[in-house]
């Protein structure tokens, strides 16, 4: 007997999550006339994508010259060697596509003034092959790039019938026999229970970055998806590499894009040095994400932080125009002055790097069909199950995403999965029945959260992983700092059994639905640390002091970890180096992407 009852819902497709991702695979799957539902615990609109100010990458060459070679080899690069060739490759080549999609849906896209989409220079995107100067390769709404997005989405969406399920908290997969049937959820405002039962789950739940205290990400970013995937006995990809931005802002942690050092910004340290240019001579300011933020922890270490503390460093846009600030970067100008009381035409604005982005996730092949991979077969799928946007791993950020990198990744993952969910979905067929054991099982679950009596307050077990995270799972790491946060994390972990929930009702209740989040954040950050400690190198966003050199021989591969309760199962797959087409047939010519230094 269920512990709840329920109302159940049929569909060709059920989405979770309404970010860039879940909305682009929403349309997609509703346009090609599937039944398509959208769970999602905000509204679509408020989806963290919202957040994203930058831009959105793909070589329309409306600035100059460039090329999906181009693109593909600076992603290659970006991820230090750890990217899946063909996952990049689909990338490259299908990101001018979707952004033309993009427009056509009504994307107000800034403009050029011959009426082109506009273009400005983001971190790490290059030409000739990383031998040229930086290129203009993303694509802007000014700074609310990812605003623009949402709404467009979402519009498309109702237009094509997709049926949204909003403020739905999604709890757990249902597994049946070995294939994913549907997904369990919760309805906030009424605390009613709903089975969604599916041939294809698609979840696009975005990251996990409130596993960390500083984070630029919203407070929803939870890892739900990578929770449930935990659960259901699925391996989670390349979970220590966490992406530090460099231009947080100091105390809030909220983000000033890398378009407003694209716009011409620059860093300086307490003697007012534009320090980037020891570090990295050619692209300086403009360096990937991960090299900016280790450099910025570098000048603080030694002394040369700014502030009272010389614990931050400066950002500089106040020798730019203010027209430029003005038209291109609005929304920045107004965060520098709530969040750190700074008028930037006047003051550099204070910054630190803070945690941005996870570029692991629930392993997937570029179609976003999630793999559950074997010793005989590392790309084996799943059936019925997908993963797109930052809740995914495709993998094509490897060990540091470039900006812009993931909204483009959003775009062209979520249409591929709608390309390919049209292929394997026949919408005649019919479903299978419903799992009544497992959604028991799941009812159960939930129920054993909310009558929880423990002893330790969600809030308070939460900021105990978060600071040992921040402490222990940081830009720099050691053999020292990460084995003491393996045992931390072990620790806080199993404090799970022994969590107290005061609120009872089933109605709006953020107690519960806050502890449903952390024991969600839980496998994601345990996965994060036991990954970081068994890697013995450095590459990308994993800067490992004790072995401060990347290690191609033993270490280019992606990590697995298959969390259950605080224990971690490591294992490793291959990085596909295969690629969709050959030089000869106009792809990229291999011997350009073979590994090499990374420097810039
Ligand atoms: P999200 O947008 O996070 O959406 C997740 C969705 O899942 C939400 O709709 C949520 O309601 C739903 N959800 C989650 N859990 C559940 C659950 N249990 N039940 C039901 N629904 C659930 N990238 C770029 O390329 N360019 C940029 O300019 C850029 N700027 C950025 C600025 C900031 C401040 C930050 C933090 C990131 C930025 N990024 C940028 C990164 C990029 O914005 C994110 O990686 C991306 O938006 C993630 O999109 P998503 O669709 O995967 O997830």
């Amino acid at each position: 007997m269920s512990a709840y009852e329920y109302e159940t819902h049929e569909y060709d497709v059920v989405v979770v999550g309404a970010g860039g991702a879940g909305l682009r695979a929403t349309l997609g799957m509703a346009e090609q006339g599937l039944r398509t539902a959208c769970v999602t615990k905000v509204f679509p609109t408020r989806s963290h994508t919202v957040a994203a100010q930058g831009g959105i990458a793909a070589s329309l060459s409306n600035m100059g010259p460039d090329s999906w070679q181009w693109h593909m080899y600076d992603t290659v690069k970006g991820s230090d060697w750890l990217g899946d060739t063909d996952a990049m490759e689909y990338l490259a080549r299908e990101a001018p596509k979707a952004v033309y999609e993009l427009e056509h849906y009504g994307v107000p896209f800034s403009r050029t003034e011959e009426g082109k989409i506009y273009q400005r220079p983001f971190g790490g995107h290059t030409t000739e092959y990383g031998e040229g100067p930086p290129v203009q390769r993303t694509c802007a709404a000014a700074d609310r790039t990812g605003h623009a997005i949402l709404h467009t989405l979402y519009g498309q969406s109702l237009k094509h019938n997709a049926e949204f399920y909003i403020e739905y908290f999604a709890l757990d997969l249902i597994m049946t026999n070995g294939k994913c049937t549907g997904v369990v959820a919760w309805k906030l405002d009424d605390g009613t229970m709903h089975v969604f039962n599916a041939k294809m789950v698609v979840l696009a739940t975005g990251g996990y970055g409130r596993a960390y205290f500083s984070a630029t990400s919203a407070h929803t970013c939870t890892g739900d998806g990578g929770g449930m995937v935990a659960r259901a006995g699925l391996p989670l990809q390349d979970m220590e590499f966490v992406q530090f931005h460099p231009t947080g802002i100091y105390g809030s942690g909220c983000l000033i894009t890398e378009g407003a050092r694209g716009e011409g910004g620059y860093l300086t340290n307490s003697e007012g040095e534009r320090f980037m240019e020891r570090y990295a001579p050619t692209y300086k300011d403009l360096a990937s994400r991960d090299v900016v933020s280790r450099c910025m922890t570098l000048e603080i270490r030694e002394g040369r932080g700014v502030g009272e503390h010389k614990d931050h460093i400066h950002l500089h846009l106040n020798h730019l125009p203010p027209e430029t600030l003005h038209e291109r970067l609005p929304g920045i100008s107004e965060s520098a002055r709530i969040f750190a009381g700074v008028d930037l035409t006047k003051e550099p604005i204070p910054v630190l790097p803070t945690v941005h982005y996870n570029m692991g996730g629930i392993p997937t092949n570029y179609w976003g069909e999630v793999l559950s991979p074997t010793a005989d077969n590392p790309d084996a799928i799943l059936p019925g199950l997908m993963a797109v946007g930052e809740a995914g791993c495709a993998s094509v950020h490897g060990a540091n995403r470039l900006g812009s990198n993931s909204l483009i990744d959003l775009v062209v993952f979520g249409r591929a999965a709608a390309i390919r969910a049209a292929e394997v979905v026949n919408p005649k067929d019919r479903n299978e029945p419903a799992n009544t054991a497992a959604i028991d099982a799941i009812f159960d679950r939930f129920d054993r959260f909310r009558n929880a009596n423990g002893s330790i307050p969600t809030a308070e077990l939460r900021l105990e992983m978060q600071r040992t995270m921040q402490a222990d799972a940081a830009v720099f790491r050691t053999d020292k700092t990460l084995a003491e946060g393996v045992a931390k994390m072990k620790a806080i972990a199993a404090k799970m059994a022994d969590i107290k929930v005061t609120d009872r009702s089933l109605i709006w209740n953020s107690d519960l639905m806050e502890t449903l989040e952390l024991a969600n954040l839980m496998p994601n950050a345990l996965a994060t640390v036991v990954g970081a400690e068994a890697r013995k190198e450095s590459r990308g966003a994993h800067a490992h002091e004790d072995y401060p050199d990347r290690d191609d021989v033993n270490w280019r591969k992606h990590s697995l970890a298959w969390v259950d309760g605080n224990e971690v199962r490591l294992d490793y797959r291959p990085v596909r180096l295969d690629p969709l087409t050959t030089f000869e047939e106009g792809g990229i010519d291999l011997k350009k992407i073979a590994p090499k230094a990374r420097v810039y």
